[in-house]
This record gives structure tokens, sequence and C-alpha cells, in this order.
């Protein structure tokens, strides 16, 4: 009988690409693939852990897949797994534990042929390309490069991920990437646990900027987005690059933090002075530049002036969106035990008021372009209640707009027509 298998997945897009991996191999393995909240024979939960809120929701995701059907096999895997095996396995003895270097061989313990070469560690990290599509998405994610050696001392990703720089050949990246073209994704996003460090560790060394180079060789019509670039790490070429029109003029450039004394508490390589040139520079050089933000609140030691400086600061660089993060201590890391921790009601606070901010930022941004037309990527299915098509500008704006169902994957160029704080209106 077809065995059934139900995969869920937390966190960052690199987690939402190899679930992509291992949704493939399950399907090429003629297991049936459902939704999480069915039931089936086999649930993957591909956890996440960067904050605690993340832990809480895999654990829930956990007790869900066991209270659906008792009886079915339950692996859990990321890196929920490779910082808290022992709690886990405390609490749900049941589940089979599988850390972040395995999770792409997940499917070969239920292929018998495959179970001993598992198990006896026959399979080594694996080369090649993977994914062919891209589940219920309209652009799809490709893994370029996995683990991060920067070590900022609020973040145990080096310690759940790894800290050594692994990247893809780029003959499988660029394979892969002509794969989902050819498939008619117009937008590829290339994402990483650390993506400006891709190609460090090849043989000759590589950068990001010659693989960007490599995949604008290809043919077809789609266009590239970059995901979270860390500032200091930008690498040569990469602006001048940007100015190719398939490159979305869009840059994820995480801050954390406007103060520079707290960028020094969290092991942060660059000052706020850099930082503003940098985007500076940016700006003058690429037209329609979209620059977005991850700044975290709460940080151990985090006093009234220093938020007011992150708030001014952000202020002044004018971020077209901001993803704001609570600080959450870490237990492996050496901000857990910094002091004096931040009171929660102090963090929600200082959150809330990063996302006023946030709002009115991103209005501002967008109104720039009211009256413009932008090209725009159809996503996603029409809105029950306004009957509206939603889609993303190449410089990251969210639009609604009236269209027919079938503009779905397609690029449009479309006029805006009104502002509103994190999208826009938009006319065909
Ligand atoms: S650069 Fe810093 S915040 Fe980003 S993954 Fe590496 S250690 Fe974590």
């Amino acid at each position: 009988m077809t065995r059934r298998v139900a995969l869920a997945t937390l966190g960052c897009k690199v987690n939402q690409y190899e679930t992509q991996v291992l949704r493939e191999r399950f399907k090429r393995a003629n297991f049936k693939l459902v939704g999480f909240s069915e039931k089936a024979d086999i649930y993957v939960i591909n956890t996440c852990s960067v904050t605690k809120r993340a832990d809480e929701k895999s654990i829930d995701l956990i007790r869900k897949a066991i209270q659906k059907n008792n009886g079915a096999s339950v692996v859990v895997t990321g890196c929920l797994v490779e910082a808290e095996a022992e709690k886990i396995k405390d609490k749900f003895p049941q589940v089979k534990l599988v850390g972040n270097s395995d999770k792409l061989k997940i499917d070969r313990l239920f292929t018998p042929l495959d179970k001993l070469s598992y198990l006896t560690g026959f399979y080594s990290r694996e080369k090649g390309s993977f994914i062919q599509d891209f589940y219920s998405h309209d652009r799809a994610f490709v893994k370029v490069e996995d683990g991060c050696n920067q070590f900022c001392t609020y973040c145990r990703i080096p310690f759940v991920r790894g800290s050594e720089i692994h990247s893809r050949a780029p003959k499988d990246i660029l394979s892969e990437v002509q794969i989902l073209i050819n498939r008619g994704f117009k937008e590829i996003v290339l994402v990483g646990v650390n993506l400006a460090l891709y190609g460090k560790d090849l043989i000759p060394p590589l950068n990001l900027t010659n693989l960007l180079e490599s995949i604008l060789t290809l043919q077809g019509n789609f266009r590239i987005r970059l995901s979270s670039l860390e500032p200091h790490l930008i690498p040569q070429g990469l602006i001048d690059l940007m100015l190719n029109s398939r490159i979305c003029p869009h840059l994820h450039l995480p801050l954390q933090s406007g103060d520079d004394d707290m960028l020094k508490r969290m092991g942060r390589r660059y000052t706020t002075d850099e930082y503003l040139k940098l985007t500076e520079n940016l700006r003058e050089k690429i037209p329609y530049l979209a620059i977005t933000t991850d700044v975290m609140v709460g940080f151990p030691g985090e006093e009234s002036h220093h938020f007011l400086n992150t708030y001014n600061f952000i202020k002044e660089i004018g971020f077209s969106r901001l993803h704001i993060f609570r600080f959450s201590p870490r237990k492996e890391t050496p901000a857990f035990s910094m002091t004096p921790q931040v009171e929660e009601g102090v963090k929600k606070e200082r959150s809330k008021r990063l996302k006023e901010l946030g709002g009115e930022l991103s209005l501002k941004f967008i109104s720039q372009f009211i009256g413009q037309r932008l090209p725009v990527l159809i996503e996603g299915k029409k809105d029950s209640k306004t009957q509206l098509l939603a889609g993303y500008t190449h410089n990251y704006i969210k639009v609604f707009l009236p269209g027919d169902e079938k503009l779905r994957g397609k690029i449009k160029q479309v006029r805006l027509v009104k502002a509103a704080p994190n999208y826009a209106l938009g006319q065909l």
C-alpha cells in the first residue's frame, strides 16, 4: 500500500528549500504526499530554533503529528534537534531525531534497500541538483550555501548549522536554476545560511558575484532576488552587477541595532557609520533600490538611549520594510549570560514602536512610486474577500490588483495607484 507522508517546515528559506528536496525524494520513491493536518504514516517536521517562540512552535507541531496518528513514524529534524535533542527525546521518546547534516536523506529511512547504507553512514554530504519544482510558491528558493562562521554573540546558527562553510558547485546550482526556469518559475531567490560567504570554501575560491554572473548567462524569462546579506561581507563587484535588469533591486541587510555599543556587544562587525555609507553608496548606484532589514530589540544591556539611537538610525536610513525580533537568550551563546537582561514588557513596547515606524517608512518608500509602472510577479490566488490578486514588484513592494487568476506566475507591468503601510494598490 502507498504510504502517506506529511511534511511541515518552520523558519528560514534554507529550511523551506530543504523540505522541498525531501518532498521530491519521497515523491520519486512513490510515497503519497498529504497535508500536515491529514492522517499520514510518516510525519517529518523540519524545525527552527532561532528564538524561544520558534522552539515552542516546533514542539507544537510534533505534538500535533502524534495526536493525529499515534501509530505514525514521526521524524524531527532541523535546528531544534541540533540544539535540544535531549529535551525532545524526554518529551517525545517515540520520535526519531535526525540532525541537519542528514536531513536530506530522511526518505531513505523508509526505503528498505537504503536503510543499511543510511545507518552505516555510507551517504556523505551530497552533491548534484536537487529540486525541480517549488511547492505552493510562485517563486523558487535555491540554496547555494550552508554554514556561518561569524559567531554573533546572540546567535545559535553557527552551533546548529555548523561553522564550516559549504558552498554548492556552480554547475549544480546552474542546472537547478535552469530546470526551475524551464518549469516556468519567473523568480529565483538565492538563499544560504550566510549567503555572502558563498564560494569561500570552493577550490579555486569564488564569490556570489561570480555565481550571479554565470546565472545571468542562462536562457529564459526570469529574475533573481538575493536573500539576506551581511553588510560587511558584500562581495566585490556585486553592486555594479545589480544594475543588470534581471537582478531585483532589493537588498536585505540585517542591521540588528543602530547603536555602536550594542553592535559591539552583539559581535556585529560594522559600525553605524559604515552601514550608513554602504546604504548611501548603494542608493546612489542602483535605481529603484529597496533596502529591508532585521532589527533586534531587548539585547542584554539595551537601555533607553541605545534604543533611541536605533530608532533614529532606522528613520535616517529609511528602510522599506523592517523585520523586528525580540532578543531571546540561546544557551550556547555568550549573550545568554550577559547582564542585565531586558524585561519582556520593555521588549514588547520597543518592538511595537519599531513596528509603527516600519509602517511609516514603508508608506514613504512606496509613495515615491505612485503613478509609475513596475514589474510585478503575480503570486497566489485571488483574495476571497477583495477578489484582488497579490504580487511583488522587483523592489519588493507588495501590490494588490484586480485581474484574472490566469495571470498567476507571470510578470506584468503594473501601475501603482495608491500607497498604504506595507503595500500598494495597482492596475495592470
Ligand atoms: S552572521 Fe551572525 S546573525 Fe547571521 S547567522 Fe551568522 S552568527 Fe547568526
